[in-house]
């Protein structure tokens, strides 16, 4: 049978009968071009429900970094996108955002494919999040101004007044958890605010970066302004973040590789943030309803099969209620379904790949070695693919790696406590701090514990909300900056200071 034909790459085949990623282009998008990698080389996308190859995708490397990052340059020193005015781009963002929504079923469908979340997630949250991302910036992208700032002294009077520029090529590279949305998280602002973008996705995860990649084109963006590089970590990650003519990076994923991004980010002395790591804390006081907490606890520890930087991994039990909420919270686990992504009552997928598998698996027995109570779960879920049992720990205290390593995957450490400063001490004992949520019905509880907790993020009552226009990123070794909201565009702007001489005013000036 023959392969469908990519409709923007127009008579090329992309290689794969599968009708689902009939319009996913298996190449580099540089410059507004669908091309090769220099080197020829191609490298598989596996599905996670089988660990089978799906597709095959151009494999970029330096040269192909090389090629992408001077068709950014160019397009910001000459391009019309950072010149147009912000109505313009309002506009063309928005299109963007309607475009993702014209095409949320099959979008949903590729993300489920690629990553193996449920495709019900999929749908509610990763594809409408995401166009709620660019349609959210389209209207920042016509209120990005500075300031008027009158001034004098003996030498004379001024007025300063301040300009919010782009600051140019960003390298924006992304992990695999929520492929479109992290897509989005670092897309949407960088362009509302006018810069071009070199974009990396995770190399488990490329297939709707360059679905949207084709959007973008559609949408009116000029060539040159986005250009999506599928590849590895170490070969194009590294270029990227090394390349001279990269002016800012941005980076999602673990604070093992954050690390070595700032580093070459010092090299060349341009900005940086990073949203890493996290092992998040929920509190559950003793005045809940029990059988709620214990239902919210659930979704926040192992919502996207755990794979969530902010997931409630380290749940805190008040002593009062500690045995109860154990039972109960694992036999909410063990009635988890876990099973197909494209099947209508799964609740967990598999894991992204089989690096996560072995880590989780790894973990998980280094858990019961070091003595805390295995509760349910523990093990790998059937022989196919990368699926693994939910899985509860109870009895966990903070010396244990369970307790202080991020899992990312579906396992919850339940740790007891006596008083509200014993927890927060406690709590704040990790070298992350992303995320963290209280459950509570006492006002004074959640106030004093959400003023107390080193974290980015306080969810309280609630959990895994992520509003378009709220900030999100880390407190300690989770990151630097922001990402979402208005303080997003501080980190894909700088700002110019411009003094002008005052004479002849008006007196009453
Ligand atoms: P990872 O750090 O291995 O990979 C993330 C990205 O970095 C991928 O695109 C990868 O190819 C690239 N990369 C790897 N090595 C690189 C190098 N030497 N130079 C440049 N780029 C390189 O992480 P992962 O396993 O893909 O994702 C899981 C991690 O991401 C978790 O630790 C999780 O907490 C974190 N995460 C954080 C957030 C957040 O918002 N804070 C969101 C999602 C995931």
């Amino acid at each position: 049978e023959a392969a469908p034909a990519h409709p923007v790459v127009k008579g090329v085949a992309n290689g794969s009968s599968n009708p689902l990623l009939a319009n996913v282009p298996n190449k580099l998008f540089i410059g507004g071009q669908w091309v090769d990698a220099e080197s020829g080389k191609t490298f598989p996308v596996l599905d996670p429900r089988t660990g089978e190859e799906v597709f095959r995708v151009a494999e970029a490397d330096k040269a192909d970094v090389d090629k992408a990052v001077a068709a950014a340059r160019k397009a910001f020193d000459e391009g019309p996108w950072p010149r147009m005015s912000g109505k313009t781009r309002d506009k063309i963002l928005v299109k963007l955002a309607e475009l993702i929504e014209a095409n949320a079923e099959e979008l949903a469908k590729i993300e489920s494919l690629d990553n193996g979340k449920p495709l019900a997630m999929s749908k509610i949250a990763d594809i409408p999040l995401s166009a709620d991302h660019f349609r959210y910036y389209a209207g920042w992208a016509d209120k990005i101004h500075g300031k008027t700032i009158p001034c004098d002294n003996m030498l004379g009077k001024w007025f300063a007044y301040t300009l919010h520029e782009p600051i140019g090529v960003v390298g924006q590279i992304i992990p695999w958890n929520f492929p479109l949305l992290m897509l989005a998280w670092k897309v949407a602002p960088a362009l509302a605010a006018g810069n071009t973008i070199v974009l990396k996705p995770a190399e488990q995860t490329p297939l709707n970066a360059l679905r949207f990649a084709t959007l973008c084109e559609e949408a009116g963006i000029p060539a040159g302004t986005v250009n999506v590089l599928p590849g590895y970590g170490p070969t194009a990650g590294a270029a990227i973040c090394r390349h001279p003519q990269v002016d800012k990076l941005a980076f999602t994923g673990s604070t093992e590789v954050g690390r070595i991004v700032m580093r070459e980010a010092a090299e060349r002395i341009v900005p940086v943030s990073l949203e890493l790591g996290g092992k998040s804390p929920l509190i559950v006081d003793k005045s809940v309803d029990v059988d709620k907490a214990v239902e919210q606890a659930h979704f926040a520890c192992f919502f996207n099969h755990g794979q969530c930087c902010a997931a409630g991994t380290r749940t805190y039990v008040h002593a009062d209620i500690y045995d109860e909420f154990v039972q109960k919270a694992a036999a909410r686990a063990q009635r988890r379904v876990v099973g197909d992504p494209f099947e209508e009552a799964t609740e967990q997928g598999p894991q992204i790949d089989q690096d996560q598998l072995d880590k989780i698996l790894n973990l998980m027995s280094i858990g019961e070695r070091e003595g805390a109570r295995l509760m349910c779960g523990g093990k790998r879920h059937g022989e196919k693919g990368y699926f693994i049992q939910p899985t509860v720990f109870a009895d966990v205290t903070e010396d244990m790696t369970i307790a202080r390593e991020e899992i990312f995957g579906p396992v919850q450490s339940i740790l007891k406590f006596h008083t509200t400063e014993e927890v927060i001490k406690r709590a704040n004992q990790n070298e992350y701090g992303l995320a963290s949520g209280i459950l509570s019905n006492d006002v004074n509880f959640i106030n004093t514990v959400s003023r107390s907790l080193k974290a980015g993020t306080v969810w309280v009552n609630t959990y895994n909300v992520y509003e378009s226009g709220v900030p999100f990123g880390g407190y300690k070794s989770s990151g630097i900056g922001r990402d979402k909201g208005e303080y997003a565009l501080e980190a894909y702007t700088q700002v110019k200071a411009v003094y002008q001489a005052l004479e002849g005013e008006p007196d009453w000036y």
